[in-house]
C-alpha cells in the first residue's frame, strides 16, 4: 500500500509544532504583579472550544498527568478513591491527609495575545477564574473573536498583598474596548500570521503518564511519606498521656498543596520541572 500523504504532512505538521513551542516557558504567559492587557484569540488546535482543562498529581515526582485526561481510569485517582472510603469507615485522619496530598487537580488554559507582543501564549488559570471567562462568553458572545471582542485585563495580585499568602489573578474586560473593539491586529494578514502561532495546549499540558510510572511515583511517595508505625505508637502515646508534644513527624519530600492552591508559584514551577527536563 503507498504511503498516505496526509498522514506525512500531518506528522510534518505535529514535528514542526513540537520544534516552534515546546518550551513551555517561551509559551507560558505568567501574568507580572499589576495589570497586563491580553486578547483571547481562536485555538488551532481546537476551533470550537478554544479552552483546555487538564489534571494533573501535582505533589507526585515527576507530577503525574492524571490517566483520566485521556479517559483512562487512573490508578492515583482510584487509589485516592478507595482511601478516603477507608478513612472515612475506619476514621482515619492519616489515611485522609493522604489520599488530599495524592489527589488531582485541575488547571485550565487558554490562547493569548499579550497586547504588544506577536505571538500567542497560553494562559493557565485556576477554576475560579475560568468560570469568570466562561460567564463572559456567556454574556458577550465569542470573546474570541479576532475583530470584534473586548481585551481583558489581568490583574496580579502580588503575594502577601491584602493578607493573600498566594497571590491571586483576576481578569476583566477591558470596558473601553467592549464599546469600541480593536481587531487583534491593523490588518488580516498580520491577524492570521498571529493565529498560527498559536501553541498545542495538549502537547504542552496533557503529557501522557503510563500507568506503570503513575504506580511508580505513587508507591514513592506514599513510601516516603509513612511515618512508621513505631513513630505512630509514640505519637498515640503522647497525646493520651497529654504530657509531652507528639514528636515531630517526619519531613515530607513534598509539601501537600494548600486548598486555595491555583495560583501558587510552587505548583506552576513542578509543571514546568516537569516539562523542561
Ligand atoms: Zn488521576
Amino acid at each position: 500500500m503507498p504511503i498516505d500523504m496526509d498522514l506525512i504532512n500531518k506528522e510534518l505538521e505535529t514535528l514542526n509544532n513540537q520544534g516552534g513551542s515546546s518550551n513551555l516557558k517561551e509559551v507560558k504567559f505568567a501574568p507580572k504583579p499589576g495589570k497586563t492587557k491580553i486578547r483571547f484569540v481562536p485555538n488551532k488546535f481546537s476551533d470550537r472550544m478554544p479552552f483546555m482543562r487538564f489534571k494533573h498529581h501535582y505533589n507526585l515526582q515527576p507530577t503525574v498527568t492524571c490517566l483520566e485526561n485521556q479517559g483512562e481510569g487512573c490508578p492515583v485517582c482510584q487509589y485516592t478513591i478507595q482511601m478516603f472510603r477507608e478513612a472515612k469507615r475506619e476514621n482515619d485522619e492519616s489515611k485522609r491527609a493522604l489520599a488530599r496530598e495524592l489527589m488531582g487537580s485541575e488547571r485550565f488554559y487558554a490562547p493569548v495575545l499579550v497586547r504588544g507582543e506577536e505571538k500567542i501564549r497560553i494562559f493557565a488559570f485556576s477554576k475560579t477564574v475560568y468560570e469568570k471567562i466562561l460567564g463572559f462568553t456567556q454574556e458577550l458572545g465569542d470573546i474570541t473573536d479576532p475583530n470584534s471582542a473586548p481585551d481583558f485585563i489581568v490583574e496580579k495580585t502580588p503575594p502577601g498583598t491584602n493578607g493573600l499568602i498566594y497571590g491571586k489573578v483576576d481578569v476583566v474586560y477591558d470596558v473601553k474596548t467592549l464599546q469600541n473593539p480593536l481587531p487583534l491586529a491593523p490588518s488580516q494578514a498580520e491577524i492570521d500570521a498571529i493565529l498560527d502561532t498559536c501553541p498545542d495546549i495538549a502537547t504542552l499540558y496533557n503529557k501522557p503518564t503510563s500507568k506503570e510510572d503513575a504506580i511508580k511515583a505513587m508507591k514513592t511517595f506514599i513510601t516516603s511519606d509513612n511515618t512508621s508505625d513505631e513513630q505512630k505508637e509514640e505519637d498515640k502515646v503522647a497525646s493520651m498521656l497529654e504530657e509531652t508534644a507528639p514528636a515531630p513527624k517526619k519531613e515530607v519530600a513534598t509539601p501537600p498543596a494548600p486548598a486555595a492552591s491555583e495560583e501558587t508559584p510552587n505548583i506552576e514551577d513542578e509543571i514546568e520541572d516537569l516539562f523542561n527536563n
